[in-house]
């Protein structure tokens, strides 16, 4: 079994290189995919840097030159790099896309996300290796590889949604940076995560989506005890929407000045919609409070009760007894 994951990791990191050559060394590749790439304005030494490359637009490019490689066919498939038909032959899964190489903390291959070039919205936007031997998604964060002494040295960690944000923020600058690319956050990937800091920023898209996806991760990085800060950007940008507008220092100057701490981000979001209505503003308090209950540090616990009841204009008496029922309540669920 060990010899079938070294193989299938030595399989990875050619397919890599497979990329890689595509889109350096190919007509195609160079005329449509490093040509994507400019005009999203990568610079080379960040695409090499990422391993960036560019699956051809062909069924079997990658199966024959795997095969002709000597490749075993069925790790093909059982890495996802490949798809069977119901004849069993092999098709090649990422097909005219631009490639995004995920890496381990040690910087070995162990999947892949893939971009389409085209517009139109029936074709799905990120193909992505599936599940196999050598590619736990919930274990793993993109960039982290990368970024891991950057967010030890800043003792921070900026958590984004994409591939293409991570890349936009290292050419920008900043370094310690990770996207939990193609799942929503798990708690493998928060553990992950702490090993180099108890500090992180959620930077997702400004949008309905990146909203919902930020109150749930702020729960689940509480949770594991870690400190958390939220900024979204406007007008339904990302961080790499938002670079290509306002150009790298304006972005860090943003990110630096419009951090929100969880409780005022959430509580912030929560009453926009509440508005002066009674019944809605406490539902906003008991939501909040219940934030707070998933913290396991009490004397957290106890500097949040006291901005939650100064921003919401009511007795931390009040507050703390929510919270003890929030926690009763819980305590008899398990
Ligand atoms: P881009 O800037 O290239 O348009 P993005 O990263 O801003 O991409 P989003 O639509 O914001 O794309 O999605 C965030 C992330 O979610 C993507 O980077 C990708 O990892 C994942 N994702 C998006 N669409 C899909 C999809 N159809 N299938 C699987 N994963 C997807
Ligand atoms: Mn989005
Ligand atoms: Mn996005
Ligand atoms: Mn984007």
């Amino acid at each position: 079994a060990q010899d079938k994951r070294e193989s299938l990791y030595v399989l990875s990191q050619w397919a890599g290189k497979f990329f890689k050559q595509h889109l350096w060394e190919t007509d195609s590749g160079k005329a449509i995919a490093l040509s994507y790439f400019k005009e999203r304005g990568y610079r080379d030494d960040i695409i090499k840097k990422f391993d960036l490359g560019y699956s051809p637009d062909q069924w079997t490019a990658l199966v024959d030159a795997a095969k002709k490689d000597g490749f075993q066919e069925s790790y093909l498939s059982d890495i996802g790099l490949a798809i069977e038909r119901d004849d069993k032959s092999l098709y090649d899964r990422f097909r005219g896309r631009v490639i995004f190489p995920i890496h381990n903390l040690t910087g070995r291959i162990i999947g892949f996300g893939g971009r389409t070039l085209k517009t139109e919205k029936s074709t799905p936007k990120y193909v992505n290796s599936p599940e196999s031997e050598i590619y736990h998604k919930s274990d793993v964060l993109y960039g982290l590889n990368h970024a891991k002494k950057a967010v030890m040295d800043a003792d921070l960690c900026y958590l984004v949604e994409g591939y293409a944000d991570v890349i936009a923020m290292h050419q920008a600058g900043v370094e310690n940076v990770v996207s939990s690319s193609g799942t929503s956050l798990t708690t493998g990937q928060i553990k992950l995560i702490s090993r180099f800091t108890k500090n992180v920023v959620i930077l997702y898209d400004g949008d309905a989506a990146g909203i919902k996806a930020s109150l749930r991760g702020t729960d689940m990085l509480l949770e594991e005890g870690l400190n958390v800060k939220v900024l979204l950007f406007p007008d339904g940008n990302d961080p790499d929407s938002y670079i290509k507008q306002v150009g790298s220092s304006a972005f860090i100057a943003y990110i630096a000045a419009h951090q929100e701490d969880f409780i005022f981000y959430k509580t912030n979001i929560l009453l926009k919609d509440a508005k002066d209505d009674p019944i809605k503003r406490a539902e906003v308090i008991r939501d909040v409070v219940e934030s707070i209950a998933l913290i396991p540090d009490e004397i957290k616990v106890s500097v949040f009760i006291r901005q939650c009841s100064s921003l919401l204009d009511i007795e931390e008496r009040v507050l703390l007894t929510e919270l003890n029922k929030i926690r009763i309540n819980k305590a008899k669920a398990q």
